[in-house]
């Protein structure tokens, strides 16, 4: 079976994307099974300048395909804020709890209408030779008034679908998996990771 290292060490990311490329016949491993792991530094400018640094420079590090994946929530009441630096908006302690009331307070006073926001996510692959590829996915929404749910992380507690009613950690992975910008830039992913195997085996 073909193995896949995925950057990250946010548990929560990785098992979305555990999740989403299930049945593709891949053994996932995560930076977990690896020790003294190089920092990779997140200064690119988009999303997917950090996904591309991500998976290049592990696929260096491990030998291995390599996925790496950056996302953020942009919010248009803010110009685009937190975007690229959605992790560390409040802060280099990356609290989840401090992001969300930060962009709470940022948007006291804009009614709901103006509350327009979108979660982007980007995917790089790689292997010891490069880049193979890289693909972006997003999903619309709007900034909640309060926190509500359990469910996910990051920021979706505030990230709320018209549609349902209900912010992403109300509405839970199924539904968030069938919607997410993770879910279509995976499924865009799917693609290059199916070629790259097919190619490999012919090899
Ligand atoms: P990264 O690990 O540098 O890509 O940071 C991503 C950050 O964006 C997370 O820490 C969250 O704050 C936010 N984020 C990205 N995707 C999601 C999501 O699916 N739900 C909630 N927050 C997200």
């Amino acid at each position: 079976m073909k193995q896949l290292v995925v950057v990250t060490k946010n548990k929560k990311k990785l098992s979305e994307i555990k999740e989403i490329l299930k049945g593709m016949h891949l053994k996932l491993l995560s930076l977990d099974a690896y020790k003294n792991v190089p920092p990779v530094a997140e200064n690119g400018k988009t999303f997917q300048e950090n996904a591309i640094k991500k998976a290049v420079k592990f696929a260096r590090f491990t030998g291995q395909f390599c996925l790496g994946e950056d996302s953020g929530l942009s919010v248009n009441a803010l110009d685009g804020a937190p975007g690229i630096y959605s992790a560390r908006f409040s802060g280099r302690s990356k609290s989840d709890i401090k992001n969300n009331l930060k962009l709470l307070r940022l948007l006291k006073d804009v009614p709901l209408a103006e509350r327009k926001a979108h979660y982007v996510c980007a995917v790089a692959l790689a292997d010891r030779h490069g880049l193979i590829g890289v693909v972006e996915g997003d999903c619309s929404g709007l900034i909640a008034f309060e926190p509500k749910g359990s469910a996910g992380f990051g920021y979706d507690p505030l990230f709320y679908i018209s549609k349902y009613k209900k912010t992403f950690a109300q509405l839970g992975e199924k539904i968030k998996h069938r919607m997410s910008h993770r879910y279509y830039a995976l499924k865009k992913a799917k693609r290059i990771i199916q070629k790259y195997i097919v190619k490999q085996v012919g090899n």
